[in-house]
């Protein structure tokens, strides 16, 4: 079984780019048993229904971040009683990878928390990227906003994805965010996509945004000229300290939607569950796979805050039937058009 990646299929009715808000809000505003038909028939063709990519997230440096970002912990703005760590050395993060491709990942994320990687620091990440990749894993890395040079050297070292994420929508992104521009980050996912990385892109949801912020953040998504290969969506974790510690829970059936509707928007992407997860039950996220989420961060820890642990992400997928997407699978040679899977059929 062959997957797509994003823009990989031929379909031009289901591969958009000039989404506009009014479409996405009207998604956002179906019945959610037809939103979820929509979506989970779109996720059929596209994908293995019953299969999952599985990442593994590592911190290689924490906290005493510049920038402002109202939900993060790693922010030096804000006192959540973090410990800040230096750069990891080389060897330890190669250790932790080792011990992640143990436990079944097949992409290993290095996140540090930096406003931009430094000159000096360059060396050591494109060190990384290097063992990593050695040990026949994909690589995926996050170090803030990216000049040109730095993507390019990047990418030469192997790093196969990029993560930056849009956070929210233009309009709402004032309210988190005043230490860099929406364009900012546009311009870092120009640099990513012109040194012929993978992106991983995607945002936060129940930041106190309206519906049509997240219709918004997904509709720039989807509307980029080339979709990001990895969505991720992120259900707001409330740390004490930051300026959205007492936010309002978010109804969790909305969570449902955003997934529902980035899987619509962007089919042949990986669309993945990412932070927040510790606070969703399981049928939350049977609800969320069903709906076309089929990636997932795997481990104890998401960054900085808590991850539900690996065994109980497996005995899910095993109560569910789902297998966990091989790093064969995930390359195997693109398919041009969707598939159809059958739900009877086994998927090996
Ligand atoms: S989200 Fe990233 S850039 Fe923003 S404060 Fe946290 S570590 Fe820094």
């Amino acid at each position: 079984m062959h997957t797509a990646t994003a823009d990989s299929a031929s379909s031009p009715e289901d591969i958009r780019h000039d989404w506009t808000r009014e479409e996405v809000e009207a998604l956002f505003a179906l019945p959610f048993n037809d939103l979820l038909f929509r979506a989970h028939s779109l996720h059929r063709a596209y994908f293995d229904p019953n299969q999952v990519q599985v990442s593994t997230l590592l911190s290689i440096k924490t906290g005493a971040c510049p920038e402002d970002c109202a939900y993060c912990p790693q922010s030096t703005r804000y006192d959540t009683g973090l410990e800040a760590e230096k750069l990891m050395e080389v060897e330890k993060v190669l250790e932790q990878a080792k011990a992640a491709r143990a436990a079944g990942s097949t992409r290993f994320c290095m996140g540090a928390a930096w406003r931009c990687p430094k000159p000096r620091d360059m060396p050591h990440v494109v060190a990384m990227v290097k063992g990593v990749r050695e040990l026949g894993m994909e690589t995926c890395m996050t170090l803030g906003m990216l000049t040109n040079e730095q993507a390019e050297e990047l990418s030469e070292a192997g790093l196969d994805y990029y993560n930056h994420n849009l956070d929210t929508s233009p309009e709402f992104y004032g309210d988190i965010i005043t230490t860099r521009t929406y364009q900012d980050r546009l311009d870092t996912l120009d640099h990513v996509r012109n040194s012929g990385m993978k992106i991983c892109s995607g945002g936060i949801v129940g930041m106190g945004e309206q519906q049509t912020d997240r219709a918004g953040m997904l509709q720039q998504l989807a509307n980029l000229h080339q979709h990001p290969e990895s969505v991720p969506i992120n259900m707001l974790v409330r740390v004490e300290g930051t300026p959205l510690e007492n936010e309002a829970d978010l109804d969790p059936f909305e969570f449902i939607r955003t997934i529902a509707v980035a899987r619509i928007l962007m089919p042949a992407s990986h669309v993945r569950l990412s932070a927040g997860r510790e606070e969703m039950n399981e049928q939350m996220h049977a609800l969320a796979y069903f709906a076309g989420a089929n990636s997932i961060f795997y481990g104890e820890k998401l960054l900085t805050t808590p991850n539900p642990r690996a065994n109980t992400d497996m005995a899910l997928f095993g109560r569910l039937g789902i297998n966990t997407e091989s790093l064969e699978l995930e390359q195997a040679p693109q398919d041009p058009s969707p598939r159809f899977y059958d739900a009877t059929a086994t998927s090996a």
